[in-house]
């Protein structure tokens, strides 16, 4: 279903990114140029922290008159895969946002890295570490002690250059050498004990096939990708605020024309979610979710099958704004932002989803009736429908009690209340089976009272939802509750040595037999509604022609203004 695709805040957000790139904008740095970079490695599908960092890299880009590049970190050929590539392009055009052909590849740059790393070999800021990666590690020291020097940190230049040389040629099997840079095993900074630069990996790259044997670790491509594509703002979280010297460190040893700034913000935590991408592609291979798409995932796919909207998550991105203190953002103001935007854009429908059949004992028994119903009563221009009306309906179980607790003021014997748009009905009789199980109401209607309202004026104490039994369609309707149970389930697994999926809620999909207003039988893939009294749906791909499959969204209640009111003490 196509999105409004305009992704432009109505007023530019404030930020400590922003004040630093407007002043560089201001003092005329680099020509008074912007340019940031979104990089993900395609190695997973993009999730709703993703989004936050992609509204920051293309916002600062849009709000400054520079460009953000879409920039594949694509170093490590294990883990990736062109379908994650695909799938990463059509989340960030569908968020609202444009690369304008500014698509690169880390890989593109394998040549040109490949020369940066010979260099610093030639000015002795790189050496061929032929230990173990045990080895490597023991020799690494601890946050208290020094590192010690790995025995071939002495190799001559062109004992270097040589080895590095056959790595390339895929001389020797992964795991014999690695390219170390020579910086300080004695520095606090444990990132600047020696990293490695470049591991070989007999492993074919989704886009350079088998050409290369040696891959760039990150903490190399990154910075000098950055440099090669002139990037000017490198924003990116803080878990690489202790990289930021080795950043510093390969830009100057790789003496390119241009330094780029790296700049790090606090990710996006949600409670009742994970976010690691590792835990996520566990939660699809194991079968847990149906896939990276299913409604109950934080994926931008799994968002968008569900119901969310570009224009909500942009929303939720700008209210959470960027900052550099960590902290977590309770899931209720996410839903808060697409209960706000479908209340104003979803039409309204009727569907039951655990339905009780009503007899209108003084209804004509062949007589259907088209009741005029508002779409949408925040949007005039939505029009009104046709929703049939018989003899049998449909109510809720739910809204029938045969002797009612007290504060219950839904339908009960002898008591009259409003089926919406059609008539008040007072029920006489409850039909039970053989077994005592309900089977029916009898009720009666008042044909004074079409439309909903009594012209002497009495009142009812409550509202139904409701369909016409001859009319209405079937229709699968998935309820979803969160997918853990824990507020933080990933440190509640590392604290208590547990699996990720000792926390997973089982009750987190529940699919109901619906009957639905017969206008929703072919409703479109993609559209959403206000199910009356039910909460918002969007129709899934699951769909058949006569035979849709509705995933609620969100329901109706507002958690987040309680939330909200809660913090503001
Ligand atoms: P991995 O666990 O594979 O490293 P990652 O989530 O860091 O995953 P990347 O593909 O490296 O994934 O992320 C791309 C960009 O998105 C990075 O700049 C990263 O900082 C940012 N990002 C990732 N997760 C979040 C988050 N939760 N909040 C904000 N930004 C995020
Ligand atoms: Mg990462």
């Amino acid at each position: 279903m196509p999105e409004k695709n305009d992704a432009t805040p109505l007023t530019a957000p404030q930020d400590f990114i922003r004040e630093i790139v407007a002043a560089d904008v201001a003092a005329g740095k680099n020509g008074g140029r912007i340019i940031t970079r979104f990089p993900p490695e395609p190695n997973g599908y993009l999730h709703i922290g993703h989004a936050k960092a992609i509204c920051l890299d293309f916002g600062v880009a849009q709000e400054f008159g520079g460009f953000c590049n879409l920039r594949f970190d694509d170093t490590n050929p294990v883990k990736e895969d062109v379908e994650y590539v695909e799938s990463i392009k059509a989340d960030v055009r569908w968020l609202g946002f444009d690369w304008g052909g500014r698509e690169y590849y880390a890989s593109n740059y394998y040549e040109q890295l490949y020369e940066f790393a010979e260099s610093l070999i030639r000015h002795e800021a790189a050496y061929v570490d032929s230990q173990s990666a045990d080895q490597i590690r023991d020799l690494r020291g601890t946050l208290s002690e020094p590192g010690r020097d790995s025995p071939f940190r002495t190799r001559s230049v062109e004992e270097n250059l040589a080895l590095f040389r056959r790595m390339r040629a895929g001389a020797f099997p992964d795991g014999a050498h690695v390219l170390r840079a020579r910086i300080d095993m004695a520095a606090p900074n444990l990132n600047m004990r020696d990293p490695v630069l470049y591991r070989i990996r007999h492993a074919p790259h989704h886009r350079t096939g088998e050409t290369w044997r040696i891959y760039p670790m990150y903490d190399f491509a990154h910075p000098l990708s950055d440099a090669i594509e002139g990037v000017t703002h490198s924003l990116c979280t803080l878990e690489y605020e202790d990289h930021r010297p080795l950043y510093d460190w390969c830009v100057e040893h790789a003496h390119t024309s241009h330094h780029p700034r790296q700049y790090e913000f606090a990710r996006l935590n949600l409670n009742y979610t994970v976010m690691s991408k590792r835990k996520l592609l566990q939660l699809v291979e194991q079968g847990h979710v149906t896939g990276w798409d299913d409604p109950r995932m934080p994926t931008l796919s799994g968002l968008r099958r569900r119901g969310y909207t570009p224009a909500a998550i942009r929303d939720f991105c700008t209210r959470i704004g960027v900052a550099k203190k960590e902290n977590v953002i309770d899931i209720g103001l996410l839903e808060h932002c697409i209960r706000g935007e479908l209340n104003r854009r979803a039409p309204r429908a009727m569907a039951v989803l655990n339905p009780l059949k009503i007899v209108l004992t003084n209804y004509p028994a062949d007589l259907i009736e088209d009741m005029d119903v508002v779409n949408n009563p925040e949007d005039p221009a939505a029009g009104t429908r046709r929703v049939p009306f018989g003899q049998e309906i449909f109510i809720e179980r739910d809204d029938f009690m045969e002797i009612p607790a007290k504060k219950f003021f839904r339908l009960a014997p002898g008591r009259e209340v409003r089926l919406r748009n059609a008539y008040l009905i007072t029920c006489n009789e409850v039909v039970r089976d053989g077994d005592g199980a309900l089977r029916e109401l009898r009720c009666t209607y008042d044909p004074a009272t079409r439309g909903g309202d009594a012209p002497d004026g009495r009142k009812v104490k409550s509202t139904l939802h409701w369909v016409a039994v001859d009319k209405a369609a079937d229709a699968e309707v998935r309820l979803y509750d969160r997918l853990f149970t824990v507020e933080d389930p990933e440190a509640r697994a590392a604290r208590e040595n547990a699996d990720l999926t000792a926390f997973l809620n089982p009750a987190s999909l529940d699919v109901r037999r619906a009957k639905i207003e017969p206008m929703l039988a072919h409703a479109e893939v993609g559209r959403r509604y206000q199910f009356e009294r039910l909460g918002y749906f969007s129709v899934d791909p699951d769909s058949l022609p006569g035979a849709p499959v509705f995933n609620r969204t969100v329901s109706l209640k507002d958690t987040w203004a309680k939330v909200a009111a809660r913090t503001d003490k």
